[in-house]
C-alpha cells in the first residue's frame, strides 16, 4: 500500500506590499526600466538586485521611504499612548 507522506501545506503569506512590488518590477521589466530606481532613476546595483530581485528603488531611496513611513507610525503610536502613561 502506497502512503503519501504527510505534507503540511503552509499557506504562503505574502504581504500585499510585496505583491505590489513584484507587479511593479514586472511592469518595469516590460518597459525596459527594470534595474533603475523608481525615485531617482539611478541604476540599482546588481548586488542589491540579487538580494532583492524586485527592488524598484535604490538603497538610498528605499531607506528614505522607510524612514518616512516609520515617522508616520511613530506619530500614530504617540497619539494613542500619550493620554494614558504607565507609571
Ligand atoms: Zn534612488
Amino acid at each position: 500500500m502506497l502512503t503519501m507522506p504527510d505534507i503540511e501545506f503552509a499557506p504562503i503569506q505574502m504581504k500585499a506590499e510585496t505583491l505590489d512590488q513584484i507587479n511593479q518590477a514586472l511592469s518595469r521589466l516590460d518597459e525596459g526600466a527594470y534595474g533603475y530606481c523608481l525615485e531617482c532613476g539611478e541604476e540599482i546595483p546588481e548586488r542589491r538586485l540579487r538580494a532583492l530581485p524586485f527592488a524598484i528603488r535604490c538603497k538610498d531611496c528605499e531607506e528614505a521611504l522607510e524612514v518616512a513611513e516609520e515617522r508616520v507610525e511613530d506619530r500614530r503610536l504617540d497619539g494613542s499612548s500619550s493620554g494614558e502613561r504607565q507609571p
